[in-house]
């Protein structure tokens, strides 16, 4: 079967934990624009050169550059039974580019496809952004102020080194939410007029709201 994902929700409000856990449960490939961006900058090629002049103000990286990623990643094969979309689209220019692009590669996800937005208290995601560190060897996700880790700067799964994204400082992070409140918010009505949307109250702790975007999931699939 195949199965379509696409996750909204502001900065902070948990989506790359979740995804991560339903791409290993399911199977399918996790595509992370912020993610994907910043190994372009990491790389240091001529668009990580341009997207971090964005990134670094909380700004929208250039339609075109986002847009050829996302082309790119979805022809891969791994994408055959279906993708995980977190963090893209993020305004609806892109997802009216989405749409193209599933198109011009003839992908038809008209009845597979299904957009959870993640609503979360405001005021807990700036505490969340900023007490946020990932491990730089595994990806995994914590929250220093939260979690409670032995060794805050080092990771529990397997050892590496945990690193503060260099957007996660209170200033960048109050750019970024200006322009999720600005671009990113509008989709959802967009997705709920095509009737494809789920909300997930995204408040709520990691395995609550892991259970609830199962049964999302599984209703009516
Ligand atoms: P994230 O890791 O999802 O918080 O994204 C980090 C930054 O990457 C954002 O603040 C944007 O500057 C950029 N970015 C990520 N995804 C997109 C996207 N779909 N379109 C444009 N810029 C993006």
């Amino acid at each position: 079967m195949k199965r379509e994902f696409i996750f909204i929700g502001p900065p902070g409000s948990g989506k790359g934990t979740q995804t991560k856990m339903l791409s290993k449960e399911y199977n399918l490939p996790h595509i992370d624009t912020g993610s994907l961006l910043r190994e372009a900058v990491a790389a240091g090629s001529e668009e990580g050169k341009l997207a971090n002049k964005y990134m670094e103000k909380g700004q929208l990286v250039p339609i075109d550059v986002v847009s050829k990623i996302i082309k790119n990643r979805l022809l891969k094969d791994d994408c055959q039974q279906g993708f995980i979309l977190d963090g893209y689209p993020r305004s609806l220019e892109q997802a009216n580019a989405l749409d193209e692009i599933l198109k011009e590669i003839d992908r038809d996800t008209n009845k597979t496809l299904k957009v959870f937005y993640f609503n979360v208290d405001q005021e807990k995601l700036i505490d969340r952004l900023v007490n946020r560190r990932s491990c730089s060897k595994c990806g995994a996700i914590y929250n220093i102020k939260t979690m409670k880790l032995t060794d805050p700067t080092k990771c529990e799964k397997c050892g590496g080194k945990l690193t503060q994204r260099e957007d996660d400082t209170e200033e960048i992070a109050k750019k970024r939410f200006k322009t999720y409140f600005e671009e990113t918010a509008p989709l959802i009505e967009f997705y709920n007029k095509r009737g494809v949307l789920r909300e997930i109250n995204a408040s709520q702790d990691i395995k609550t709201i892991y259970e609830n975007l199962l049964g999302a999931i599984n209703v009516n699939s």
